[in-house]
C-alpha cells in the first residue's frame, strides 16, 4: 500500500453509554468490537485460473472484471444466463456444467461463489477453505474471506475502495465521489510513466533526483497538459523534460477561465469542480455563490474580484494584472465567474489579454443564467408554437440601450433574454413598444434565478417597469420577454411560486391533470 494513513474511528465514541454497557448480548457490545481492518492487496491474475460458481447475472457480473485481468475463467453451473453463453461462444470463459463440484476447486487461485442458493454458495466457501483457498462469497460477509472493493480505474491507475461490508452503499458514494474528482489525465500521466519507465530511471539514476523529477510532473506543465487535453503536446514536454536531465525549474502558471453557473452549485460543470479543485488562486465575481465557492480547494487563495454595473472595486485593468501576477508566479489560477465566461462576462477581454502575455489559458463553459433562469422559472426559451429564436442582450446602461437593433428584438414570436435589466426597464419598454411589439407581451422577471432564494414576477411589457419597482426586484435578476414566458405560469415547478399540480379522480383509463393557474 502506498502511504494509507488510517484515521481511526473510536467505536466507542459512537455509542451511546448505554449501549457501550449492553454487554455480549446486545448489539453495542458486538458493535463496541469493531472488526480488524481488511488487508488489501491488488492480484495479478493473468493466466491465472478463477472459478466462479453461478450462471445469472450477479455472476456475470463477476466474471466480466476477471476477464478484463486476464484471468482463465471457469464458471459452474448447470445453465449459463445469454451473457454468459456468449462469453462462452466467444472462448473467453470455460463453462464446468453442472451443480457444483469440490474438485472444480482443485487448481485455481481464486474462487467467488454468486449463487441464489445459499447452501451451494456455502458449499463453495468451505471446501475454499479446507484448501486455504480465497474464496468470495457474493453479497454475504458472514461467510465470504475476500471482499471485491468498489473501484475507480484511471490507465494503470486503481483506486480500490472497501467498508469491510460495513456500509457498501456509502463506499459505493465514496467512489462516486472520487469518479468525479479525479479526471482521466490522472491515468494519462501514470501511463506516459509506464512507457517512460527505464528512460526515467536512465536520465535520473540518483533516487532523490528522480522523485523530484517525478513531483514536478504532475502538478507542472505536462499535468497541465494532460488537463487540457493536449496527449501529444504533454507526451512531447515530457520527452523534453527527460532529455533536459533536471527538474522543471521555474514552471509557467495557467489560467482557467471557469463558468461557475448561476449559483446552485449542482449546476457547475465536473471539470469546472475539477479546476476549483486544483487551484492555487481563485479570482471570483461576487455574483460566484458561496455554495459554489465551498467546492474549492480549501488552501486556495480566494480574491474577490466585484466588478458588477456600480461597484467598480476592482477594475478590468485591475484584474488582468493579478491573473498576471499570479500565472507568472506559476500558480494554477482559476478566473471564475458567474454563469458563463463568455456571456456578458468580458471573458474575450481576458483571453485577448493573457494572449498578449503568453500565458497560456483555457475555458471551462458554465451555465448562463438565462439557461438557468428559465428552467428554474419553467419558461422554454423557444417552443414551435411561441418563438422560433431566442437573443441574449444586455441593456444595463444608455449606451448599450441605444446600440441595440430595436427592429430587430422587436419581432414578434422571439424571446429576449435581457441581463442586467433591471435598471434600464422604462427604456426598454419604450423601444420595444416604439418599435411595434405589442404592450400584451408577456415577460417575466427572474431574481435570483436557481437559487434558494429566487423570485419570479410575471407581468406584460406594458406594466414591466411598475412590476419591477412594486417588488423591488434586485440584482442578479433576469427579464424574459416573449410569448414563451407566460408558459411559466402553468410550468413553474422551482422554489415557492412552482404552480400546484393536482391529480383529478382518474376518469376510466385516462388521467387528468389540473394545474393551478393562480401561482
Ligand atoms: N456571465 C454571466 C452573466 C454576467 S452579467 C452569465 O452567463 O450568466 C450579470 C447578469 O447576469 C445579472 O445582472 C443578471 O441579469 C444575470 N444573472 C446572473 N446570475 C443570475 C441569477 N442567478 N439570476 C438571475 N439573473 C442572473
Amino acid at each position: 500500500m502506498e502511504g494509507a494513513r488510517r484515521l481511526p474511528v473510536a467505536a466507542d465514541a459512537l455509542l451511546s453509554p448505554s449501549e457501550a454497557k449492553v454487554g455480549a448480548r446486545g448489539e453495542g457490545a458486538n458493535a463496541a468490537e469493531a472488526p480488524p481492518p481488511l488487508y488489501p492487496l491488488f492480484l495479478n491474475l493473468a493466466g491465472r485460473p478463477v472459478l466462479v460458481v453461478g450462471g445469472g447475472e450477479v455472476a456475470a457480473r463477476k466474471v466480466l472484471p476477471l476477464i478484463e485481468c486476464g484471468a482463465d475463467v471457469r464458471v459452474g453451473a448447470p445453465e449459463l444466463n445469454e451473457a454468459l453463453k456468449k462469453l462462452k461462444t466467444e472462448g473467453r470463459i470455460t463453462h464446468l456444467e453442472g451443480e457444483f463440484q469440490p474438485h472444480w476447486l482443485d487448481d485455481v487461485f481464486l474462487a467467488i461463489a454468486a449463487t441464489d442458493v445459499v447452501e451451494v454458495n456455502r458449499a463453495v466457501a468451505d471446501e475454499g477453505a479446507a484448501r486455504r483457498l480465497w474464496v468470495n462469497v457474493v453479497d454475504d460477509t458472514e461467510l465470504t474471506r475476500v471482499q471485491v472493493p468498489a473501484v475507480v480505474r484511471r490507465g494503470p491507475l486503481t483506486v480500490a475502495i472497501s467498508s469491510g461490508g460495513a456500509a457498501p452503499v456509502l463506499a459505493r458514494q465514496l467512489r462516486e465521489k472520487i469518479e468525479q474528482s479525479v479526471d482521466e489525465s490522472f491515468g494519462q500521466l501514470a501511463e506516459l510513466l509506464r512507457i517512460f519507465r527505464s528512460r526515467i530511471r536512465a536520465r535520473f539514476s540518483h533516487v532523490p533526483s528522480r522523485r523530484k523529477f517525478m513531483e514536478t510532473l504532475w502538478p507542472g506543465e505536462v499535468g497541465e497538459l494532460l488537463r487540457a487535453s493536449r496527449l501529444d503536446s504533454a507526451r512531447a514536454c515530457l520527452i523534453e523534460l527527460i532529455e533536459a536531465g533536471e527538474p522543471e525549474g521555474s514552471r509557467e502558471g495557467f489560467v482557467s477561465l471557469v463558468g461557475a453557473g448561476p449559483g446552485d452549485p449542482g449546476l457547475l460543470t465536473l471539470k469546472g469542480h475539477r479546476r476549483l479543485q486544483e487551484a492555487d488562486v481563485i479570482l471570483h465575481d461576487r455574483l460566484v455563490s458561496r455554495e459554489v465557492l465551498e467546492l474549492a480547494r480549501r488552501d486556495a487563495q480566494f480574491i474577490e474580484v466585484a466588478k458588477e454595473a456600480g461597484t467598480h472595486h476592482t477594475t478590468q485593468e485591475g484584474i488582468h494584472a493579478l491573473l498576471l501576477e499570479h500565472a507568472r508566479q506559476g500558480k494554477r489560477v482559476v478566473r471564475l465567474k458567474g454563469g458563463d465566461p463568455f456571456i456578458f462576462g468580458r471573458g474575450g477581454e481576458e483571453l485577448e489579454f493573457l494572449r498578449a502575455h503568453g500565458i497560456p489559458y483555457e475555458v471551462v463553459p458554465g451555465i448562463t443564467a438565462a439557461l438557468a433562469c428559465a428552467a428554474h422559472a419553467g419558461i422554454p426559451l423557444t417552443h414551435r408554437d411561441h418563438a422560433q429564436s431566442v437573443r441574449f442582450v444586455t441593456a444595463h446602461c444608455r449606451n448599450s440601450i441605444d446600440a441595440l437593433d430595436w427592429c430587430a428584438l422587436a419581432q414578434e414570436k422571439q424571446t429576449l433574454a435581457v441581463y442586467m435589466g433591471v435598471s434600464g426597464l422604462d427604456t426598454l419598454r419604450e423601444r420595444l413598444l416604439a418599435h411595434g411589439r405589442a404592450a400584451s407581451t408577456p415577460a417575466a422577471l427572474i431574481e435570483n434565478g436557481s437559487r434558494a432564494e429566487q423570485r419570479v414576477f410575471h407581468c406584460d411589457l406594458a406594466s414591466l417597469p411598475e412590476t419591477a419597482k412594486r417588488e423591488a426586484v434586485k440584482s442578479p435578476a433576469l427579464l424574459i420577454l416573449g410569448e414563451v414566458a407566460a408558459l411559466g405560469r402553468a410550468l413553474a415547478w422551482f422554489g415557492k411560486h412552482a404552480a400546484a399540480l393536482t391529480a383529478l379522480e382518474p376518469a376510466k383509463s385516462t388521467v387528468l391533470l389540473r394545474i393551478d393557474m393562480r401561482a
